[in-house]
Formats: structure tokens, sequence, C-alpha cells
């Protein structure tokens, strides 16, 4: 099991290192900060990319290698 449940109910994605993933409630704000991120931690063969949560609902960011 890769979530868990909080005190309001919602479910909360958990990272593989146990601890919850950060989570958008928008697109454009997931989107925003891929951007940043990006920008701000260049990795060579690696970008952040957004995809929607099944599980919450909420939007994560994942790793996805570059393509060349
Ligand atoms: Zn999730």
């Amino acid at each position: 099991m890769n979530y868990s449940i909080n005190d309001n109910g919602e479910v909360v994605c958990m990272s593989a290192n146990k601890t919850p993933k950060v989570r958008w409630e928008t697109l454009t704000l997931a989107q925003v900060n891929a951007e940043y991120l990006n920008k701000t931690y260049p990795k060579k063969d690696t970008t952040l990319v957004v995809y929607r949560c099944d599980q919450c609902d909420y939007y994560h960011l994942t790793t996805k290698y570059k393509d060349i």
C-alpha cells in the first residue's frame, strides 16, 4: 500500500521513503512547479512531469527520461 488516510478521511499518497508525496490541487499549479523545478534544478537525462493521480485525485510530479 503506497497511501494512507489522514484525519480528514482523505487519501494521502506516500513516496517510497514513507513521506507524503507533494501534491497540487490543480494541473496549472502543478505545471508551474514542475517548470520551476526543472529550471532551478536541471537534470541532464530526466525531467519532471505532472500526472493526475487515480488514488487521491490530486496532481503529483514524476521523473521522466527525456526524449532524445
Ligand atoms: Zn496521489
